[in-house]
């Protein structure tokens, strides 16, 4: 079939994917006035990409490959719901040869090349042979049919170490090893074989030279059904981490004007030698001086958002129009390259411990306003939950700016005002990495992050003044708004308050160690203690995540979250996490010998445990108060009778109100 054959307008979109790139391209899809049509596993039901299209269907169980990555499922749905045409997106079946043929089978448009140039390029061995042919310069390397042991050694000596063992239908890294010398080689091939047939289904292996100080440099390229072919520039993603790229940039910071011309006269070159349709990356190593074709990825990349930020198209939109048979809209010439763009991934996974996977429901989820250059593309909002089954990536933050200084300022400080909260991300690790003193110089290779792991994943700061100050003005606001909340509190009416200076006193505990701060109010202004150092303050707050707390003259926006006694905040210094220290005694505070049971915080007497004359033992429980939404059990201080209850279920107490009475045993 003809490609053009296969491209024509539609006006209803299924996109096959989930996440982030399925919002991105539902996005475009409804400001091109399309009706877009999500699906869904059983464990996305309520994920973002659901709520946003105008319709959704169901695919299957949550495992990608009883869903996402079912083809029949995919096509029988994609005709149910009516569509006409497929967005892959990336990763799943976004380079599946089969799949583009489904769907052209099945009459619908596949928002993509057609099935023959994906197989033309899918296979790394093969698209090598295609570029050597069309005068691509490739690594040197052996890409041939033959795949026995001998030949592969032969291969490699030839070549000279240290090289690089690829699975030929390889991905996301997988299936790549370095071999530093022959004797490594055997256990190499053995074990990434292994890797690419469980992977891939394929094991058939390609070696490179492995090029020293790699860094990675790839051409944006698309072409239309007419024949035209264009290339948006190239992109840097030399922050890798176990091959899989971390922050992508463009312009590349590392080539010259008549490197960049090449290599984009390089990529059109490959790209033309399949005649190529739609969107497209050829991929490249580069030592710094020369490039070399690695392959070509027949699809949208996760880093193009860096790339419609310097050329100011949106490539989705481009995508789409290609398939609707449509020509580009521009010509070479009049595409411009315009500033310096840089993207982060931010992932659900946790750096400290070797980049683990984080799963679980993200409570708070708060971005940076997306405006002056910041770009957030996001696959999850608060309250999603983020599951074992998928990809750990949840949103990209893209910055633009005039020169590369001020896009990564821009990127960093959007890192920076990032709150997520309920899952672990690499946020402070991205931030660390983007300011980095050698990212800035661009003094890096591909082995840059393994190598300054450890600077890059520093232990949190201990809290200074300004966060136990915040802590007590975070804690107290939420006092007061809990007060407010209760239309029959005391306090809202009768503004009691105790007579005299009276003293509270705040712990907090950050990893091992304990911090004490004590707030002195009443009878004049009120004020904070630590150690020796006394604090004016005040606070205020905007919403109910973010507060205004002057300290001695000086007034911070503060973010401070509190879950029940755990407390995030973020300050210029950077994020803490605290604990509250239970100010009832039921862990590490000593057990006040008092005969009096007093609240030890404003709260509501939910249950009474123990009635008046009854004996007690050391810690048994006399009352539950409610505080913050969270029960406390008041207990007894030590063995003796409750002589009397002073309070019924319901009442509303202030701290420091007497409740109960125990008489110690006589002894
Ligand atoms: P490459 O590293 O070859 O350039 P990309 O960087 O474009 O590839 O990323 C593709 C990868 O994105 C896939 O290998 C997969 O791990 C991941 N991925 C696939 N689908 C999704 C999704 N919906 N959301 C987030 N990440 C995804
Ligand atoms: P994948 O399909 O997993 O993306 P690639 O062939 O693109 O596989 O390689 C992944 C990464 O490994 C590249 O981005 C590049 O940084 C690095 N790499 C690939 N080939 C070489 C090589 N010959 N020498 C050094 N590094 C390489
Ligand atoms: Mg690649």
């Amino acid at each position: 079939m003809k490609p053009a054959a296969q491209y024509r307008r539609f006006r209803t979109l299924l996109i096959a994917n989930r996440g982030e790139i399925a919002c991105r391209v539902i996005r475009t899809a409804r400001a091109m006035g399309l009706r877009t049509v999500a699906v869904y596993s059983e464990a996305d039901r309520d994920a973002m990409h659901v709520a946003m299209a105008d319709e959704a269907v169901l695919l299957g169980p949550a495992r990608a490959r009883d869903s996402y990555l079912n083809i029949e499922r995919v096509i029988e749905v994609a005709r149910k719901s009516g569509a006409e045409a497929v967005h892959p997106g990336y990763g799943f079946l976004s380079e599946s040869a089969e799949f583009a043929q489904a769907c052209a089978g099945a009459g619908l448009v596949f928002v993509g090349p057609t099935a023959e140039m994906i197989k033309a390029m899918g296979s790394k061995s093969g698209s090598k042979l295609l570029m050597e042919k069309a005068g691509v310069p490739l690594v040197p390397g052996y890409h041939g049919e033959a795949q026995d042991d001998a030949t592969l050694a032969k291969a490699a000596d030839q070549i000279g170490f240290p090289v690089l063992i690829k699975a030929s239908a390889g991905g996301g890294g997988r299936g790549m090893r370095i071999v530093h010398s022959p004797s490594e080689l055997a256990a190499a091939v053995t074990s990434a074989r292994r890797e690419a047939k469980a992977a891939f289904g394929d094991d058939r292996m390609l070696i490179e030279k492995f090029v020293e100080n790699p860094r990675h440099i790839e051409v944006q390229i698309i072409g239309d059904s007419h024949g035209n072919l264009l290339s948006l520039f190239e992109r840097e993603c030399t922050l890798q981490r176990r091959h899989q790229k971390v922050v992508e940039e463009a312009p590349s910071p590392t080539l010259n004007a008549t490197q960049r011309v090449a290599v984009c006269a390089a990529a059109r070159k490959a790209a033309a030698a399949v005649s190529y349709v739609g969107a497209g990356t050829i991929e490249f190593v580069s030592n710094g001086k020369d490039v070399f074709f690695i392959e070509m990825n027949t699809r949208l990349q996760v880093e193009h958002p860096v790339t419609e930020l310097i050329t100011g198209i949106d490539l989705v939109e481009w995508q789409l129009r290609v398939a609707f048979g449509e020509k580009l809209p521009l010509a070479q010439n009049e595409i411009k390259l315009h500033g310096h763009a840089i993207e982060a991934r931010v992932y659900a996974e946790n750096p400290h411990k070797n980049f683990m996977p984080s799963v679980g429901r993200i409570r708070t989820w708060r971005t940076p306003d997306q405006s002056n250059g910041l770009r957030i593309d996001a696959g999850y909002r608060e309250g999603d939950a983020v599951s074992p089954h998928y990809d750990a990536m949840l949103a990209k933050v893209i910055a633009w700016a005039p020169t590369r200084d001020a896009a990564i300022e821009r990127l960093n400080r959007g890192l920076e005002e990032t709150d997520v909260r309920g899952i672990v991300t690499n946020i402070p690790f991205l931030s660390a990495l983007v300011t980095h003193p050698d990212v800035r110089a661009n003094a890096i290779d591909t082995g840059f992050i393994e190598r300054e792991l450890k600077e890059l994943t520093p232990v949190a700061a201990p809290p200074g003044d300004l966060e136990l100050c915040a802590a007590v003005a975070a804690i107290l606001g939420e006092e007061a708004k809990a007060a407010r909340a209760e239309s029959h509190s005391p306090w809202r009416t009768s503004g009691w308050m105790p007579v005299g200076r009276r003293q509270r006193l705040f712990t907090f505990r950050h990893g091992q160690a304990t911090e004490q701060i004590s707030l002195t109010y009443g009878n004049g202004p009120a004020t904070l203690s630590i150690g020796e150092r006394e604090f004016a303050y005040a606070f205020s707050s905007s919403d109910d995540r973010r507060l205004d707390l002057t300290l001695d003259g000086m007034k911070s926006h503060i973010v401070a979250v509190i879950e029940g006694h755990e407390l995030y905040l973020r300050t210029r210094n950077g994020r803490f996490d605290l604990h509250w220290v239970d100010p009832f005694g039921g862990e590490d505070e000593e057990q006040v010998g008092e005969d009096k049971i007093v609240a030890p915080l404003p709260g509501t007497v939910v249950a009474l445990l123990a009635e008046e004359g009854a004996p007690l033992e050391k810690g048994a429980p006399i009352l539950t108060l409610e505080v913050m939404k969270m029960e406390q059990t008041l207990r007894a201080p030590f063995a003796g009778v409750l002589k009397r209850i002073k309070c019924k279920v319901g009442d509303i107490v202030q701290e420091g109100v007497e409740l109960a009475e125990v008489e110690p045993l006589a002894t």
